[in-house]
């Protein structure tokens, strides 16, 4: 076990900034704990040197409407996700998959923002952040600059913040009449990390077709991707078997899943078809 790490516990979002400017070894923001935890005795990768523990910092709480946003504190805990009122009602996806999340002490502790940097491509809750263009906000003593989720996972376990930044919130632009959907996948209903993990977006046109189709997966990749070739065999379709048909085997061949300790590459390309066949299914009423 390595030597116990120096802590700080700054009062200030202000005063956390000027710590992550100080130089010399990088500052390991520490949230709920769930994850940085688990990393501490360094059996996973390299343990932390230093560790700036975030949780007083109040100003990254808080579920708010920001115009035509939803705006989510990055120190909101799964627990808050399912118990918002403004979650249920424009976002209820994401309090879905909160509920999916470890079980009562990690959905206390575990925090949007952990989920973001933390970065595992089973992350529950990334697909739902790319399959609705949202957007991670990140602040340092030079300012703040907003990322589409899209570009924030750069490499497996990787992301685009820098070491003196912090995520702040993340913003989830609301569209009239979009729907999305989640739906995630492990060994069992609870307590499991997933095998595969699926958000879906999309508005329904006038003549019932979808529209700005969005699929976005976790678990079946080095990072959770978008599935841009299965978003076209689905946008202007309506939810019918064929268009289905049509979506399930360009996902099977779009998406490049491993064999690992939880699943097999030939298992989660299967689920993933399974998965949103089914949704398409449920909307299309067949
Ligand atoms: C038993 C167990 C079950 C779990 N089940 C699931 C599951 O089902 N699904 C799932 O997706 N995850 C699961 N996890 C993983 C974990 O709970 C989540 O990823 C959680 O969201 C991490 O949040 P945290 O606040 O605890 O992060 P922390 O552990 O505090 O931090 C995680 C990483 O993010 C960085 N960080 C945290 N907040 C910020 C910030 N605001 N700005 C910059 N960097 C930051 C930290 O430095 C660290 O690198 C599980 C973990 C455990 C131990």
């Amino acid at each position: 076990m390595p030597a116990e790490p120096p802590v700080e516990s700054p009062r200030s979002l202000a005063d956390a900034y000027g710590l992550l400017t100080d130089g010399g070894a990088a500052w390991r923001p520490l949230a709920g704990g769930t994850d940085l935890l688990v990393q501490i005795t360094g059996e996973l990768g390299p343990p932390p040197e230093r560790v700036l523990d975030i949780w007083a910092l109040d100003e990254l709480r808080g579920i708010n409407l920001g115009g035509d946003e939803l705006v989510i504190g990055a120190l909101t805990t799964y627990t808050e996700l399912r118990q918002s009122a403004l979650v249920g009602e424009l976002l209820p996806a994401l309090a879905e998959a909160s509920a999916t999340i470890g079980a009562a002490q990690i959905q206390n502790r575990g925090t949007v923002g952990g989920n973001l940097v933390n970065a595992s491509p089973a992350g529950d809750t990334l697909p739902i952040w790319l399959a609705t263009d949202s957007l991670v906000v990140l602040g340092s003593a030079g300012g703040e600059r907003s990322v589409a989720a899209l570009d924030f996972f750069t490499g497996y376990r990787e992301t685009a913040r820098r070491d003196d930044e912090l995520v702040l919130r993340v913003r989830v632009p609301l569209l009239p009449r979009r729907r999305v959907r989640f739906r995630k996948v492990g060994t069992r209903r609870a307590q499991a990390i997933s095998k595969v993990v699926m958000a879906v977006s999309w508005h329904t046109g006038e003549d019932g077709a979808w529209i700005d189709t969005r699929v976005a997966l976790g678990s079946v990749a080095a990072t959770p991707v978008r599935a841009g070739a299965t978003e076209a065999a689905l946008d202007g379709q309506q939810p019918v078997r064929a268009a289905a048909d049509a979506a399930v085997t360009a996902l099977e061949a779009e998406i490049q899943p491993i064999d690992d300790v939880r699943s097999t590459a030939n298992y989660r390309r299967l689920v993933a078809g399974r998965v949103l066949r089914r949704l398409i299914r449920e909307e299309g009423g067949w």
